[in-house]
């Protein structure tokens, strides 16, 4: 499917949802996926991507930031906390805030870097034990520990089960960021975005149904 596909359809979820045209940001996903195709998709005037891994992204995105200006770069897959400070250096938001020990490691590079990508909240709302995520019934707690770091949150982030409606999932994530105060949704992919939109996203995360298949599972 091409980009600009994905964005009439998402401009159709948008209207069928009763949203403003424009309130959602879509995030191609170019992790795993060959230069000539992202730099296709750059082509096409895309600026906003995902990455899931920062040493892949370190690999790639410099060169690109070269060649296209305005690229604001995504950090969606999980943290380590040794990597923090690589991140912070390279991307312009970080989707996969889960745990205090990295919140506070970000915390403590912001002030000595002086900046700070926005960030977003990883809510493990399936409870799955093999996903990253802060549990639904320590999310509250956490981004008010978040808040207290003077770290900029805008957002929560999910990836429902594979097995599960994901209706439920984004219903139970919009439900913890409005008692919250937080604006921003990440959610919904490319099985999925139209229904997360439905449920309030502000950043849909959309790789396969643009770029193609990925080589290998990432
Ligand atoms: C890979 C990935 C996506 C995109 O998945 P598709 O099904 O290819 O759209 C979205 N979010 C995260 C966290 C991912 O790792």
């Amino acid at each position: 499917m091409s980009l600009s596909e994905i964005k009439s359809r998402i401009a159709a979820a948008e209207v069928a949802a009763g949203r403003a045209p424009g309130s959602v940001e879509l995030i191609a996903v170019s992790k795993v996926q060959p230069n000539e195709r992202v730099e296709a998709v750059l082509q096409e005037g895309q600026r906003v991507f995902g990455e899931n891994r920062v040493q892949e992204a370190a690999g790639k995105w410099p060169a690109f930031r070269e060649q296209f200006s305005g690229v604001d770069l995504h950090l969606i897959g999980p943290l380590q906390t040794n990597k923090a400070r690589q991140a912070m250096e390279l991307v312009d938001a970080i989707h996969s805030i889960d745990r205090p020990k990295l919140a506070q490691a970000i915390a403590r590079l912001a002030q000595e870097l002086g900046h700070c990508p926005r960030l977003f909240i990883q809510v493990n709302t399936g409870e799955e034990e093999q996903k990253a995520g802060i549990l639904p019934a320590e999310a509250d707690a956490f981004v008010a520990e978040c808040r207290g770091l003077d770290l900029p949150v805008e957002g929560l982030m999910c990836i429902p089960p594979v097995e599960e409606e994901a209706s439920l999932h984004f219903a139970l994530l919009a439900k913890i960021a409005a008692r919250n105060g937080l604006t921003g949704l990440s959610m919904g992919m490319s099985g999925d975005f139209e229904k997360a939109i439905a449920f309030g996203a502000t950043h849909v995360r959309v790789g396969s149904a643009i770029f193609g298949e990925r080589a290998t599972s990432a």
